[in-house]
């Protein structure tokens, strides 16, 4: 259970670090389920990092849930002999689909007794999407605000969040309530970044990490991590352009490169994005080598 407020003030402050701009455009394939893809180019102007008040006014606690998948799917993908992304692209399918049926049933419950509740895949709306052959699922970054407030975890350099128990092996889902509930706090120790050689940097394909650290807080609470470029991980992970994010495990022979440096612009990605593989583009499979270096540190050290 998390205290809106926490989460509000850490999208506050996370708020003032980033250009929110980055969060308004995308693009979308208006082509067929095979074929060539047709780049539309698609604004969300009101796209803003979200509080628990906007979503439900009169919001009080915020109810978090975790669902953890099993390690090996993440440890043991592109690992010989298989070679194979497709389980780990299934259990985070499946992890937010089981997900989205627990929201339900808490907000259904929450209802009945009279309470009222909003189901979110992503409180603050920080976190993003990755390709999958299901249909696009909600990344390892999403609900990480709602997650930390409620002391389930740390968020790690790479943006996700890291559970004792589990690492980064598990999605959530948040249900913001009318209800008063007795929250949780978040944990306030050192963090396993702390001390950490930072594998997760060096593993991104598009460099989409940086080595600044960046630190936002609550009330005593400070969580830190990379100064992350969206647009260039999306080009991995949302669009699966590049081939070591996890489509060339799939075959895909798409492998585009951002370019080295600059500020990505809509007409760049469209462009690229035309030109992914048409018959295997319904099939990306992404691998998330940020979070697979960062399980193995937790795991092997
Ligand atoms: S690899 Fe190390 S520095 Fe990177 S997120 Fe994991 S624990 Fe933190």
């Amino acid at each position: 259970m998390a205290d809106p407020t926490i989460i509000a003030e850490l999208a506050h402050n996370y708020r003032a670090l980033i250009d929110e701009n980055d969060m308004k455009w995308s693009v979308v394939d208006r082509g067929n389920y095979h074929g060539p893809v047709k780049p539309e180019i698609v604004s969300d102007p009101g796209r803003h990092v979200r509080t628990a008040e906007e979503l439900l006014p009169g919001a009080r606690s915020v109810i978090v849930v975790g669902y953890h998948y099993p390690f090996s799917n993440l440890l043991r993908a592109a690992e010989p002999p298989t070679d194979a992304v497709g389980p780990y692209s299934y259990a985070v399918y499946q992890a937010n689909r089981w997900l989205r049926y627990l929201g339900v049933s808490i907000a259904r419950q929450l209802q009945r007794t009279g309470y009222r509740a909003v189901v979110t895949e992503d409180l603050s709306d920080t976190g993003s999407l990755v390709a999958n052959p299901r249909g696009p699922q909600p990344d390892a970054l999403c609900n990480r605000f709602a997650a930390v407030a409620a002391g389930l975890g740390q968020i790690g350099l790479h943006g996700a969040v890291i559970t004792p128990e589990y690492g980064l092996t598990q999605r959530f889902i948040a249900v913001v309530t009318d209800a008063a509930l007795p929250t949780d706090a978040p944990i306030l120790s050192d963090g396993p970044c702390f001390g950490c050689s930072r594998p997760c940097i060096a593993s991104c394909p598009v460099a989409a990490l940086g080595e600044q650290v960046l630190e936002i807080t609550s009330d005593g609470f400070v969580t830190r991590f990379a100064d992350w470029d969206r647009l260039r991980c999306d080009w991995a992970k949302r669009y699966g352009l590049v081939g070591a994010e996890g489509p060339q495990w799939g075959g895909q022979e798409t492998n585009i490169l951002p370019p080295e440096s600059g500020k990505l612009q809509p007409e760049m990605l469209a462009q690229a994005y035309a030109q992914k593989d048409p018959i295997q583009k319904h099939f990306t499979m992404v691998l998330e080598p940020c979070l697979q270096a960062c399980q193995r540190k937790l795991t092997f050290g």
